[in-house]
């Protein structure tokens, strides 16, 4: 676990944030590479979140890595540093009306599905202009920039593409942020430009 996570900081340099990616792995495990100085972690499933925030310290930023239903929108907003998945303007909408009631703004970054991949979630290519403009027009919601999930590669070389369009994204709406690269291809989406890192199976082992 030290090895990887020296390996990992190691490639990030000062260039881009390591989010531990903890979903399914117990509260020692988190605890353990908490204890090697990381801060940022990532779960995708609101309750299991809900459940670890409590039992860990308080300096960790939680980031909402997972596909988020509107109806869960009320439980985690104002408790997570980021949401990376916003996929839809209805989920947006949800997002600003719950920060809103809570008297915050939210940090949002807006997932798109990349490489077009029927199994993802994300917008196109296409609805790409109107989701910016949509969600910078909302009071209560940060857009600070862009996620993905890029293919699963054997070679991941093959994503260099599509990180290289993400970054195209963020040059063109003028954003900072860019979460992308995770365990197969977290050097690659550093190379192109990667904000943040998501990586779990490389610091915890398999799920
Ligand atoms: C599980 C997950 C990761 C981490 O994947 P690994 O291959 O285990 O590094 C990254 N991002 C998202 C959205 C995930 O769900």
């Amino acid at each position: 676990m030290i090895e990887a996570v020296n390996e990992i900081l190691n490639k990030c340099e000062n260039n881009c944030t390591l989010i531990a990616v903890s979903k399914t792995k117990s509260i020692d495990a988190i605890r353990e590479v908490y204890d090697l100085g990381i801060r940022d972690f990532g779960e995708n499933k609101v309750q299991e979140l809900l459940s670890k925030i409590p039992l860990l310290p308080s300096d960790i930023n939680w980031h909402m890595i997972g596909h988020l239903q509107t109806n869960k929108v009320k439980d985690i907003v104002g408790k997570v540093k980021l949401i990376h998945s916003v996929d839809s303007i209805k989920l947006a909408n949800e997002i600003n009306k719950q920060a809103s009631k809570k008297g915050i703004v939210c940090d949002i970054l807006i997932e798109i599905n990349i490489a077009n991949e029927e199994s993802k979630y994300g917008f196109k290519d296409e609805e790409v202009d109107e989701a910016v403009c949509y969600m910078r027009s909302l009071d209560n919601v940060n857009l600070l920039g862009f996620m993905c999930v890029a293919p699963y590669q054997e070679n991941a070389e093959n994503n260099r593409i599509y990180f290289k369009k993400m970054n195209s994204y963020k040059t063109k709406y003028k954003l900072d942020i860019l979460s992308m690269g995770m365990s197969n291809d977290y050097k690659v989406a550093i190379e192109e430009g990667a904000s943040y890192i998501r990586v779990g199976t490389l610091i915890f082992g398999k799920r």
